[in-house]
C-alpha cells in the first residue's frame, strides 16, 4: 500500500472519530465503486454474499493474528457503540449469576459504564480516582477483589488521558476491559481477560462497528429472556449476522488490521511507534512543568491522549488558534477537563506529533 497522499490533509488530533491510516483511506476509495472481482461497491453488496463473508472472515482472522486471540474466544462485530456494551456487559455477564459486578473507576468512561451496570444489578466500586480528579491509576494486581460476576475496567481513559500499561494478572476474576480508545495500540494478553470490547472509531476504523472479543464459556451466561439483539449468544450463534452487520465498518476494520500487519509490521512495532510519538510531547511537558501542566501523573500517562493545561484560558485559545493555522486540528480538551488534548492514535504519523511538539516549544519560548 502506498503512503503518498493524493490530497492535502491536516494533522487531525480528534479524539474520535479519529485519524485513519492514509493507505486504508486510499484502498477504500480506490475500491469504493467496485470491489476487485465483485463489480459492485462494498456499500451495495449483501452481507450474505460470498464476497462480504470473505471480507468479514478476513477481518476476523487478521484481528486474531494481530492480537493472538486464543481459539476459545469469539470475535463479534456489533453496533450501538461502546455505550451499548456498557449495558450488554451487565445484562449478559451479571444477570443470573447472583453475584455483583465490580468496577474500577479511572475516569469519565468508567463512570458511564458503572451507571448502566447499576440499572441491571448490584455493583461494587473497587477503586475510584475521583478524589484526585482521575489523574492516576490503581495497581490492578493489588485491589481487593471479591466474589464477583466480573471486574470492569477502562484500559485508556480517553478524556483524562490515563492508561494502564499492562494487563491485569489475577486469574480468579473475570476481567472485562473497555479498550475503545487503545484497541490494538500494543500487544495484549487476551487470555487475561474474559472479554474485551472496543468501538472502532478511535483506533480501529470508522464509527458504526464495535468489536467484542469474548471467552466462549461466558456466552453460557446470556439468558434467553434477553432481547435478541442484546444477547451475545444470539450474535455468536448467527456469526455476527443476527441482523445486518455494519458491513462498511467491518471492511475498514479489516483494512486497518491489514495496515497494522503489512505496513507497520505488527503490534510490537506499533507499540514502539506509539511510545516514540508520546515521548515527543511528554518531554516538552517534563521540560516546562510551570508552563505546560500535564493532567496525568507521570507513571499513568496515556500513549493515546495527551492532556495538559496552559497557564491561562487565553493562552489556551491562542495556542489552539496557532495550531489550526499550522494544520494541527482538534486540539481542544474535553469540556470536563479543559486545556489541550492531543489524541495521537495509531494512525497519527510521527510527523504530525513532531509538528505539534515544535509548536509547543516555540509557543512556550514566546509566552513563558
Ligand atoms: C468513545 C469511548 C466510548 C463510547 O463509545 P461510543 O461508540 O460513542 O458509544 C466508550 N469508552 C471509551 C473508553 C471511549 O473512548
Amino acid at each position: 500500500m502506498s503512503t503518498k497522499m493524493a490530497v492535502d490533509r491536516v494533522f487531525n488530533f480528534s479524539a474520535g472519530p479519529a485519524v485513519l491510516p492514509v493507505p486504508v483511506l486510499e484502498e477504500a476509495q480506490r475500491d469504493l465503486l467496485s470491489l476487485p472481482g465483485c463489480g459492485a461497491s462494498i456499500l451495495e453488496i449483501s452481507h450474505r454474499s460470498k464476497q462480504f463473508i470473505a471480507i468479514m472472515e478476513d477481518a476476523e482472522q487478521r484481528l486474531r493474528d494481530l492480537l493472538g486471540i486464543p481459539a476459545n474466544y469469539k470475535v463479534l462485530f456489533l453496533q450501538g457503540g461502546s455505550r451499548l456494551q456498557f449495558s450488554m456487559v451487565p445484562m449478559n455477564l451479571m444477570r443470573g449469576t447472583g453475584k455483583p459486578a465490580e468496577y474500577v473507576l479511572t475516569g469519565s468512561w468508567g463512570n458511564y459504564a458503572v451507571k448502566e451496570a447499576k440499572r441491571e444489578g448490584e455493583t461494587r466500586v473497587l477503586w475510584d480516582g475521583k478524589a484526585t480528579n482521575y489523574d492516576r491509576l490503581p495497581n490492578l494486581d493489588e485491589l481487593e477483589y471479591g466474589d464477583s460476576a466480573y471486574v470492569h475496567l477502562t484500559s485508556n481513559e480517553t478524556i483524562q488521558g490515563i492508561q494502564f500499561a499492562s494487563d491485569p494478572n489475577r486469574s480468579e476474576s473475570v476481567f472485562v476491559s473497555d479498550m475503545s480508545s487503545d484497541f490494538m495500540h500494543r500487544p495484549v494478553d487476551v487470555a487475561r481477560y474474559g472479554m474485551i470490547y472496543a468501538c472502532a472509531q478511535k483506533n480501529a476504523g470508522p464509527a458504526g462497528v464495535t468489536v467484542v472479543i469474548v471467552r466462549e464459556d461466558l456466552l453460557e451466561r446470556s439468558d434467553d429472556s434477553l432481547p435478541g439483539y442484546l444477547n451475545y449468544k444470539s450474535h455468536n450463534d448467527a456469526g455476527s449476522m443476527y441482523n445486518t452487520p455494519p458491513t462498511f465498518g467491518i471492511y475498514v476494520v479489516g483494512l486497518v488490521a491489514k495496515w497494522l500487519q503489512e505496513d507497520v509490521g505488527g503490534l510490537a512495532n506499533m507499540y514502539q511507534r506509539n511510545r516514540d510519538k508520546a515521548q515527543l510531547l511528554y518531554d516538552v511537558l517534563d521540560e516546562s512543568p510551570e508552563f505546560y501542566q500535564g493532567h496525568a501523573q507521570v507513571s499513568d500517562r496515556s500513549l493515546m491522549n495527551v492532556t495538559f493545561r496552559l497557564p491561562s484560558e487565553e493562552l489556551t485559545k491562542t495556542f489552539v488558534a496557532e495550531a489550526a493555522a499550522q494544520q494541527l486540528e482538534s486540539l481542544e480538551g474535553h469540556r470536563s477537563v479543559g486545556g489541550i488534548r492531543a489524541s495521537i492514535y495509531n494512525a497519527m504519523p510521527i510527523e504530525g506529533v513532531a509538528a505539534l511538539r515544535d509548536l509547543m516549544v516555540d509557543f512556550r519560548n514566546r509566552h513563558a
